[in-house]
Parts: structure tokens; C-alpha cells; sequence
């Protein structure tokens, strides 16, 4: 039995220190925040999880992997926190991401439908889109209840017997030795050590290269009364329009939500904080207007801000230093796979899986 140390308790700790407590491991977890901690990136109502990964392959595979891991998990904690919408992308020009992950899903063999402009008006009502347009339905992606995972991993730890340690922040990490030294001076020692700070990793580390953060505000949007049941019914869309505009749908007592690259900012958290301007609601929901029937009666009724790290190169970086595993650059993708990167990560540190390899697999390169 090893002695882990888990720094940060949003999705990919929690699923770190589950998979540890699973191969009988005894395990802390330091979390500077309260538990849950409503600002972690992994603590709101939904996530997505989608197949489509444009022409990367190795993400697209991975999706099919995840979705074995949340099994075990719904086992776990016997409940299961997600529900199957589907997801649609919209494709507006020749060679986007969507063209490209209909090629990739043919080579994978993943189900999937290709619409017309019609057919795709038939599917969601509530949008309006150009004649060319091409519309791409998978059947298997859909929502994952964020805030539920991550509240069930905590009882589910907790209960398995990890030391749940809130309000703790650790100060300094000394990987040579796997050794942690909390803001208060408190030195704690374990045999393998697991960094999962998110957006904070780089006040954390900072010795590692090129860790850009990133504040994303999603909005959570009043449809027109015409159009709720739409957008309850339908699927969440992954791609609409120019510049990644997604929305969740409204399930299960969740809202519908609205997100876009294009209202993405460089920002950290401990700088530039979790409040978000009335205006910046009106500013998602215009990416979407022109592909929204009677757009001009959305209204916008509260922002969720979130932060995470994000480089050039759009891939996870899984890798060992030391004696620890950190795990940084999850972008706005990593909830669906927290699950599976908690049981690889545990792999690895129990040496089933080689660190070049854990490292390789997570950057979509297996
Ligand atoms: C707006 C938004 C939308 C997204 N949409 C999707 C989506 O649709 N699908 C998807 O798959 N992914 C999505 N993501 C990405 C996904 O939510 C994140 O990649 C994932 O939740 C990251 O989990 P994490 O545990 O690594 O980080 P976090 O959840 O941020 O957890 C890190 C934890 O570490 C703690 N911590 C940090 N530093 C210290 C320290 N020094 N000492 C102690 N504790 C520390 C923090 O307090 C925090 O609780 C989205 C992200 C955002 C922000």
C-alpha cells in the first residue's frame, strides 16, 4: 500500500484519489478551496461529453474509453449522472472540424447521421440555418451533471476513506521527494504525489513551461417560451456557427446553457476573480443569434465563470516529474475524461502503465 497525496479536488483529483482508494491505496486529499469548491473549473451544472474531435483521432478513441470508465464509475457510486441527448454539430464550410469528424467516424466506425439544412431545422426547431449548411448527429454524447460527479465522488472517497483535508493550500511541491509544504509551513510526505491544481497550477509549479490560463464565461440563457420544449428535448450542439458556440441542454432540472470560444480571455483566477459583467451574458448569446430563431428573446440569466489552462497545442499534458503525476493543459475537454485519467494516472503510478506512455496516450498520440 502507497501513500498518495492528491493536490486539488475538482473532477481529476477526486477520480485520482477514487482509483487509488480501488487498488487499496491510502490517500490524502489537499484542496485550498471548500469541498466542493464552487470555483474549481468542474463545478457546475453540466459538461459535455461529445465524440467529436474533428480529425484527432486519438481524443475521438479516447471518448470511447471515457464513457467505459463512467460506467464503473455510475456502479460506484450507484447512480448514474449523466443523460444521452446526443450532440450535433453544425458543419458551415468545407473541411471544418465537423466535415473532418465525419471522416474520422467513418474510419472509427462511430454512428453518427448526416443532415441536410432541412433535416437539421426538423431536428432543432429552434435554429435557423443556412441552405448549405450540413448538420452531424451522434446519438451516444449528451450531458454529464458536473457539480452531481464531483458531489459523489467526495461522498464516495470519503467514505472509502481518504483524508479530506478543505481550506488547505499546499505552497510548494517538492517532486524529488514526493513532499508537499501547505501555506501554514506543514510539511506532508506521502509515496507518490498527484497534482491536479487546474487553472492555479502555474502559482504552483512554476518551473513548468508554458502554462496559459484562461477565463471562459458560459451563460445560462432564457429560450423563448416557443422554443423551451426544443431545447429540452433536443440535442446539446457542439459546434454552431463560427468560433465553437455549444449549448447544454436544459435536463433534468439543469438550464440551457450557452458557451463560445469567442468570449474566452487570457485571466487567472486569483486575479481576475469569478464575476462576471451583466453585458457579457448579451455578448455569448449574440455568437449565436444569427442561427437562433427569434433570437432577439433570449435573455441571459446568470454567468458562470470558469478558468483553465490552455497552450497552442489543444492536447493533455500527463506527465511524471519526480515522484509526482501532474496533469495540466485540460483546456474546456478534460471533465469527460476525469474518470479515465484518474484509473491511467493510477496505472501508471502502479507501474502497469510506462510514464512516456501515460504521457503519449494523453496527448492523443496513441
Ligand atoms: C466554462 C467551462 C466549460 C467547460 N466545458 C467542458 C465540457 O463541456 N466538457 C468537458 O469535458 N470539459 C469542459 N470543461 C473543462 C473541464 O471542466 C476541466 O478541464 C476539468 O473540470 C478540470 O478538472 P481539474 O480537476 O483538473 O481542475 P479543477 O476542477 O479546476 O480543480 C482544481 C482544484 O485544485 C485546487 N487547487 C489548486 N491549487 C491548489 C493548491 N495550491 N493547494 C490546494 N488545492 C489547490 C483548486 O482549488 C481546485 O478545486 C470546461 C471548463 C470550463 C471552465
Amino acid at each position: 500500500m502507497k501513500h498518495i497525496i492528491v493536490v486539488g479536488a475538482g473532477a481529476v483529483g477526486l477520480s485520482c484519489a477514487r482509483a487509488a482508494l480501488k487498488r487499496g491505496h491510502r490517500v490524502t486529499v489537499l484542496e485550498q478551496g471548500s469541498l466542493p469548491n464552487p470555483q474549481a473549473a468542474s463545478y457546475d451544472q453540466h459538461r459535455m461529453i461529445r465524440y467529436q474531435y474533428g480529425d484527432a483521432e486519438g481524443y475521438t478513441r479516447m471518448v470511447g474509453e471515457a464513457f467505459g470508465a463512467w460506467e464503473r464509475l455510475w456502479q460506484d457510486i450507484d447512480a448514474r449522472h449523466c443523460v444521452a441527448t446526443g450532440t450535433f454539430g453544425v458543419s458551415l464550410e468545407a473541411n471544418d472540424e465537423i466535415f473532418q469528424s465525419v471522416s474520422t467516424f467513418k474510419r472509427l466506425g462511430i454512428s453518427h447521421e448526416l443532415m441536410d439544412s432541412a433535416s437539421a431545422e426538423r431536428l432543432c426547431p429552434q435554429l435557423t440555418l443556412p441552405e448549405a449548411a450540413q448538420g452531424l448527429y451522434q446519438a451516444d454524447g449528451g450531458v454529464l451533471f458536473a457539480d452531481r460527479i464531483v458531489d459523489s465522488l467526495l461522498a464516495w472517497v470519503t467514505r472509502h476513506g481518504a483524508q479530506m483535508r478543505p481550506h488547505t493550500r499546499v505552497a510548494h511541491v517538492d517532486t524529488g521527494v514526493s513532499r508537499v509544504t501547505l501555506a501554514d509551513g506543514e510539511v506532508v510526505e506521502g509515496d507518490a504525489l498527484v497534482v491536479a491544481a487546474g487553472a492555479w497550477l502555474p502559482g504552483l509549479m512554476p518551473h513548468i513551461p508554458d502554462l496559459p490560463t484562461w477565463r471562459q464565461a458560459v451563460c445560462y440563457v432564457q429560450a423563448p417560451a416557443e422554443f423551451q420544449a426544443d431545447w429540452a428535448n433536443g440535442p446539446c450542439l457542439t459546434d454552431l456557427g463560427i468560433g465553437d458556440n455549444y449549448a447544454l441542454t436544459p435536463v433534468d432540472g439543469t438550464g440551457l446553457k450557452f458557451g463560445s470560444g469567442l468570449h474566452r480571455r487570457a485571466g487567472a483566477p486569483d486575479a481576475a476573480g469569478f464575476v462576471a459583467e451583466p453585458e457579457e451574458g448579451y455578448e455569448v448569446i449574440s455568437h449565436f443569434a444569427p442561427y437562433l430563431r427569434n433570437a432577439a428573446a433570449y435573455r441571459p440569466i446568470r454567468m458562470a465563470v470558469g478558468y483553465y489552462v490552455k497552450d497552442a497545442s489543444a492536447k493533455f499534458r500527463v506527465q511524471h516529474d519526480g515522484k509526482a503525476v501532474v496533469i495540466t493543459n485540460c483546456d474546456g475537454q478534460m471533465f469527460k475524461f476525469s474518470a479515465l485519467m484518474g484509473e491511467r494516472v493510477m496505472a501508471s503510478i502502479d507501474g502497469e502503465l510506462a510514464a512516456s506512455e501515460l504521457t503519449r496516450w494523453a496527448a492523443g498520440e496513441r
